[in-house]
Formats: C-alpha cells, sequence, structure tokens
C-alpha cells in the first residue's frame, strides 16, 4: 500500500531522515519506533507531505506522493492525526467529527458519527461537551475521530499514547485494535515498547534517521541488543 524508499529529509541544514525505506501492506499495524528526536514525526511529516523529501520516493496505491500539497495527500487517502491535539475548543463533540466530515472513498471504511461512538465511547458520553471541557485522552480521542471522517485508507499516528492517563492508554490500545478490524491500515509513532506490542503487528525502529530494524515484536525480543541500542526501556 505505502512504499517508502531512499527518503532524505532536512530542516533547512539539518538532515534528519537519511535514506530510509521501508514498506506497509494494506491491514498492517505498524509501529514506528525510537527515541526521542530519533525522526519519528519527520518521517510521518515526509509522508504527508508537511516536510518534503529531497530525495526519494513516497508511493502510495501507485502514486508518488513527493512535492504534492498536504491536502492532496489527504485526498489521496491518508490521514494524520499530529501528536498535538487539533480540536475546536469552542464546538461540541459531535460538532468537531461534523467538520471533519469528507466524501467517501471507493475501498477505505467510511464513518459516520455514530460508528466513531461506538468505537469511542468516551466521546458518545460527552457529544454535547465543548472540546475544551474535554481531558487530554478525549481531545486525543477525538482527534483521531474526527480524522476518520475524511474516510482515510491510512491513518498516521504520531504518539497516541503520549502524555495520556495510564487508563486511557489502554482504551486508546482497544481503540487501535478495533480500527484495525475495520481494515484500516496504521503507521503510528511510538517510543513506548509495551503499548507499541499491543497494537503493532511489526516494529520498526529507527535512529539518528536511519532504520536500525524492520521485523516481528517476536523476532525483536531475541535481538535485546538492538531494543538495548535504540529504544528507552
Ligand atoms: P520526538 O519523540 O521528540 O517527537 P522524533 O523521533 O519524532 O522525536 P523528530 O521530531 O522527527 O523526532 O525530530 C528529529 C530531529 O529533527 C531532532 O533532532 C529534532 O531536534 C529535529 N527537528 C525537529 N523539528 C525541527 C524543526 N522544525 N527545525 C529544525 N530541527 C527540527
Amino acid at each position: 500500500m505505502l512504499s517508502v524508499a531512499g527518503v532524505h529529509s532536512y530542516y533547512s541544514k539539518a538532515h534528519i531522515l537519511d535514506d530510509l525505506g521501508f514498506d506497509i501492506a494494506e491491514g498492517e499495524v505498524v509501529a514506528l519506533l525510537g527515541r526521542n528526536g530519533a525522526g519519528k514525526t519527520t518521517t510521518l511529516k515526509s509522508i504527508m507531505q508537511l516536510v518534503v523529501p529531497r530525495r526519494g520516493s513516497v508511493v502510495f496505491r501507485g502514486h508518488d506522493l513527493v512535492g504534492l500539497p498536504p491536502y492532496r495527500v489527504a485526498k489521496h487517502g491518508l490521514g494524520y492525526v499530529p501528536e498535538d491535539r487539533r480540536i475546536f475548543s469552542d464546538l461540541t463533540v459531535t460538532e468537531n467529527l461534523e467538520v471533519g466530515r469528507q466524501p467517501e472513498r471507493p475501498g477505505a471504511p467510511t464513518w459516520t458519527v455514530d460508528q466513531l461512538f461506538a468505537i469511542f465511547p468516551n466521546l458518545a458520553e460527552r457529544r454535547t461537551n465543548r472540546g475544551k471541557h474535554l481531558s487530554g485522552g478525549e481531545q486525543q480521542m477525538l482527534t483521531i475521530a474526527r480524522t476518520l471522517m475524511g474516510n482515510p485508507e491510512l491513518l498516521l499516528l504520531d504518539e497516541p499514547s503520549e502524555g495520556i492517563a495510564p487508563v486511557i492508554v489502554e482504551q486508546m490500545a482497544e481503540t487501535i485494535r478495533a480500527l484495525k478490524s475495520q481494515g484500516l491500515t496504521v503507521l503510528l509513532s511510538e517510543q513506548n515498547l509495551h503499548f507499541a506490542r499491543a497494537v503493532a503487528d511489526r516494529a520498526i525502529i529507527i535512529e539518528g534517521g536511519q532504520k536500525k530494524f524492520d521485523g516481528s515484536f517476536e523476532a525483536l525480543s531475541q535481538q535485546p541488543e538492538i531494543r538495548d541500542a535504540y529504544l528507552s526501556v
């Protein structure tokens, strides 16, 4: 579904992604792991074209996305949930979802507000509350749900477990598993190996913008030296 190959990305002169490449198959949930500053956010932004790679390709269903404006990337079927929560604080939960509504896309799961409330029961309970009155975890859930209203085929989630209470982290894991069971493909960045293992089929580890590991969590557990070298666990 997605093929990232030979990607080099920069912030002015700072060379951040260094020949990064990986593939994601339809229906997979893949965790992009690495320490603070490893380049996880830059990888997601380089897929979304919020950072335009200077070299390499990002091919989604046969279309090279490099250089497209991010709104066109979204139209191809990619949804991006940044680490900071982007909700409308004066709109209610339901109104926040409605502003995310996009036309149906053949081949992608199509979401209605009611279907999302079934997957995000906390949001259903708070449907008439304004965004600013939600907890951090609920705001994170609302950002994901609103992105799903765009009916993406591939969801990019930047550190979904970051900065939310442990009980909500468990709900977040359940939510991601529910999205997978609906056929959604997900690439999520994570520092939390435990969370990644609970939701993802595969791990990609990066450090210094280079790929250091790509494989199953079983394979990773048999190589503790990789975990010790590149993850803070
Ligand atoms: P984190 O968990 O801290 O978000 P990360 O793995 O997502 O880490 P990135 O945010 O992709 O890492 O950052 C990779 C490198 O790029 C870091 O060295 C960071 O300081 C640098 N960087 C990030 N954003 C910018 C920017 N706008 N301008 C210059 N350098 C940046």
